[in-house]
């Protein structure tokens, strides 16, 4: 099983990257992505000038516990134009270094994120898989229809992140949950999931995976997860 999304020391977690390897080892993953947030003015978050040394870091970590599970790095991308003032201007090389990207707020009104029509644009440049984290489907796409909506993922190659920390919960119920309708008829699409716990200030929350998991069964989605795409 994989966690996709941890946050470390490098932006606004509490942990180490170690750490959060460790603890997905004791919680029993196959593989875990952390995922540091990118500039943005929300919260402590990484530099482009910081990004190589930051990816360096962790791909030293993923050698060096090869044998007990996977590790990969990517970033997480605030889609407010307002808080990541280069959001227009990614610099690509230095993110096309990276196993995996996530995009937070994208066609979200209420953060002034990015609609999924510019993000499309801008997945263009980037070459990792590409997925919307902890996105609020049922609110944020609620004026597109599902038979537009499902084609548009999968013709773009966005995966969805199924979250489930009450962080991100409504009515104390994880936002997958709210949705479950629309994840209902991703079976036997191309679009992916992704498993990611938005990890901060509790390494209990690394391999906190179980009710995304169940989700995911309750559905038959388990081809959708996009775990085969890093080859675990
Ligand atoms: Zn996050």
């Amino acid at each position: 099983m994989l966690n996709l999304h941890n946050h470390t020391t490098y932006s606004d977690g509490r942990f180490s990257p170690r750490d959060i390897v460790e603890a997905a080892i004791r919680a029993g993953l196959s593989a875990v992505g952390i995922s540091d947030h990118y500039r943005t003015k929300r919260v402590r978050s990484l530099l482009p000038s910081g990004i190589d040394e930051y990816v360096e870091h962790v791909r030293r970590l993923a050698i060096h516990y090869k044998n007990r599970i996977r590790v990969l790095v990517g970033v997480e991308i605030d889609a407010s134009a307002e808080r990541t003032e280069d959001i227009a201007y990614l610099p690509a090389a230095q993110l096309n270094k990276m196993d995996f990207l996530l995009f937070e707020n994208v066609q979200d009104d209420e953060a002034g994120g990015l609609g999924l029509w510019e993000l499309f644009d801008m997945r263009k440049e980037l070459e990792p898989p590409v997925g919307l984290a902890h996105n609020d489907i049922a609110r944020n796409f609620a004026e597109i229809d599902h038979s537009v909506l499902i084609p548009v993922l999968e013709t773009s190659d966005l995966f969805l992140e199924l979250c489930p920390s009450p962080r991100h919960g409504k009515l104390q119920r994880p936002l997958y949950r709210h949705s479950a309708e629309f994840f209902a008829r991703l079976k036997n699409t191309k679009v992916g999931l992704s498993l990611g716990t938005d990890t901060h200030d509790s390494l209990d929350d690394v391999g906190n995976v179980d009710d995304a998991y169940a989700f995911v069964q309750e559905h038959g989605l388990e081809k959708n997860l996009i775990d085969r795409r890093f080859g675990i």
